[in-house]
C-alpha cells in the first residue's frame, strides 16, 4: 500500500492539492480537512484502504479538488488489479453532484476502463455509448466500443464503429475490418450458408487486398466443396499477398495438385517459391513432391543439396526419413534415434510468432492474445526459433 501512496503524492501536487492546502491555512474549516486528509494517509500507510477510501470519498463532499485523488486512487487499484475497488470509487465520484463537467466525463471513462478490466462488458458499453456523445471523448470511446464489440464477437457493430473511427480519427481499421468480415465468413460457413461466406470473404478483400485470411478461406472453402481449381487459384494469391503465410496453404495446395493429378506444376510451382524462400516448410514440401515425381534418389539429392546451404530441421527429417525407408546400411539404429530426437523437437516446437510482442503459440491466432494486434502472429518457417546472430 506505501506505494500507492508514493504514486499518489504527484498526483496530488500535480492537481494543485498541495497548493491549495497551502492557501487555505488559517481560513475556517481548513484545519478539519487537512487533518482528514492527513488521517487519509495514515489509513494508506496502514494498509487500511478501507478507511482510507472512506476518509477521502467523504472530502470528495466538500472538496471538488480531491476528485483528482479520487481518480488516480482508483486507476492505481485497478493497477493492482483490484478492480472492484476502483469502481467502488469511480462509481462513487459519478453519483457526486459537484464535479466540473470534465471531472465527471473523466469518471465516467475511468469506470468504463474499471467495467471492461471486470469482463462487464455491457456495462462498460453503456457508459462508452454515453461517453461517445462528447466530441472530445469520441475517438477514444469508439476504440474501446470496437474493443468491446470484438471481446462479444459481434463482428457487425465492430465493422460499423471501426468504419466510424475511420470517419471521425482518419485512422485505418481496413485490416481490422478485413478480418472481422472473415469471421462473419466463418460463421456463415458454419451455417452452410457459403454465397453469404463468399459475399463477406469479397468485402474483406475489398477492403484489405492484403487480407490473406480471407484467400486463405477462399481456398478452403472452394477445396471442401471439391472445387480444386478454385483452391488453388486462391491458395496461390497468399503468396503474393503476404509470403510469410504460404506455409498454411502449402498442404492443402498439394492436395489440390494431386487431387487433379498435377504433380509437375506442383513441383514447378514449389521450385519457384523455393528461390525466394529455403524455409523448412518448403523444403520439406518440395523434397516431398520430388519424392512422388521422380523417386527417392532424386529428393535426397535435392536434399542433400538444400540443407548444405539452407539447414533446416525439417529438411533434416525428411532426409532421415527418405534414407530410413531404404533400409540401407549399418547406420540404420542411428538414423533412428536422429529421427526420433528431430520429431520430438518439431513437435514441441513453437509454431507461430507475434511480429510485434514476441508471443509465442502453436497455433494461429489471427488476433495476438497478448497485444490485440490482427495479422501480426505469423508461421515460424522452421517451426524453430534461431537466434538472429
Ligand atoms: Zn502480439
Amino acid at each position: 500500500m506505501i506505494e500507492l501512496l508514493w504514486l499518489l503524492l504527484p498526483v496530488a501536487a500535480a492537481s494543485g492539492w498541495w497548493a491549495a492546502r497551502r492557501s487555505d491555512r488559517g481560513r475556517a474549516g481548513a484545519g478539519g480537512r487537512d487533518s482528514d486528509y492527513f488521517k487519509g494517509l495514515n489509513y494508506l500507510i496502514d494498509d487500511k484502504s478501507d478507511q482510507a477510501i472512506e476518509v477521502f470519498t467523504r472530502m470528495a463532499d466538500v472538496d471538488r479538488d480531491t476528485a483528482e485523488i479520487h481518480l488516480a486512487l482508483g486507476n492505481l487499484f485497478r493497477r493492482r488489479g483490484e478492480v472492484d475497488r476502483a469502481i467502488h470509487i469511480h462509481g462513487d465520484l459519478i453519483a457526486r453532484t459537484h464535479l466540473t463537467a470534465d471531472q465527471r466525463r473523466r469518471a465516467l471513462l475511468e469506470l468504463g476502463e474499471d467495467y471492461l478490466r471486470a469482463g462487464l462488458f455491457d456495462r462498460a458499453e453503456t457508459l462508452f455509448l454515453e461517453l461517445m456523445e462528447q466530441p472530445d471523448y469520441m475517438a477514444l470511446a469508439v476504440s474501446r466500443l470496437i474493443y468491446i464489440f470484438q471481446q462479444e464477437k459481434d463482428w457487425r457493430q465492430a465493422i460499423a464503429f471501426c468504419d466510424r473511427l475511420e470517419r471521425i480519427g482518419g485512422e485505418s481499421k481496413r485490416k481490422e475490418t478485413a478480418h472481422f468480415c472473415c469471421e462473419l465468413a466463418e460463421e456463415a460457413h458454419r451455417q452452410q450458408n457459403d454465397p453469404e461466406a463468399k459475399r463477406w470473404l469479397a468485402e474483406a478483400l475489398e477492403r484489405d487486398p492484403g487480407c490473406t485470411r480471407a484467400s486463405l478461406l477462399l481456398g478452403r472453402f472452394a477445396m471442401r466443396a471439391g472445387d480444386h481449381r478454385s483452391a488453388i487459384e486462391a491458395f496461390q494469391v497468399v503468396e503474393r499477398q503476404d509470403r510469410g503465410y504460404l506455409s498454411e496453404a502449402i498442404a492443402a495446395l498439394g492436395q489440390c495438385f494431386g487431387a487433379l493429378d498435377r504433380l509437375d506444376e506442383w513441383v514447378r510451382y514449389l521450385r519457384a517459391v523455393q528461390e525466394q524462400d529455403h524455409g523448412g516448410r518448403i523444403t520439406d514440401a518440395l523434397a516431398e513432391g520430388l519424392l512422388k515425381q521422380k523417386g527417392e534418389e532424386a529428393a535426397l539429392q535435392f536434399l542433400d543439396r538444400e540443407l548444405r546451404d539452407y539447414p533446416t530441421l525439417l529438411g533434416l527429417r525428411r532426409l532421415v526419413e527418405i534414407k530410413l525407408g531404404r533400409r540401407e546400411g549399418a547406420n540404420y539404429a542411428d538414423l533412428k534415434a536422429l529421427h526420433c530426437i528431430s520429431t520430438q523437437m518439431l513437435n514441441s516446437a513453437a509454431r507461430y510468432r507475434c511480429a510485434n510482442c514476441g508471443f509465442i503459440v502453436k497455433s494461429l491466432h489471427w488476433c495476438c492474445p497478448s497485444c490485440q494486434n490482427w495479422s501480426t502472429i505469423k508461421p515460424i518457417p522452421d517451426l524453430v526459433m534461431k537466434s538472429d546472430g
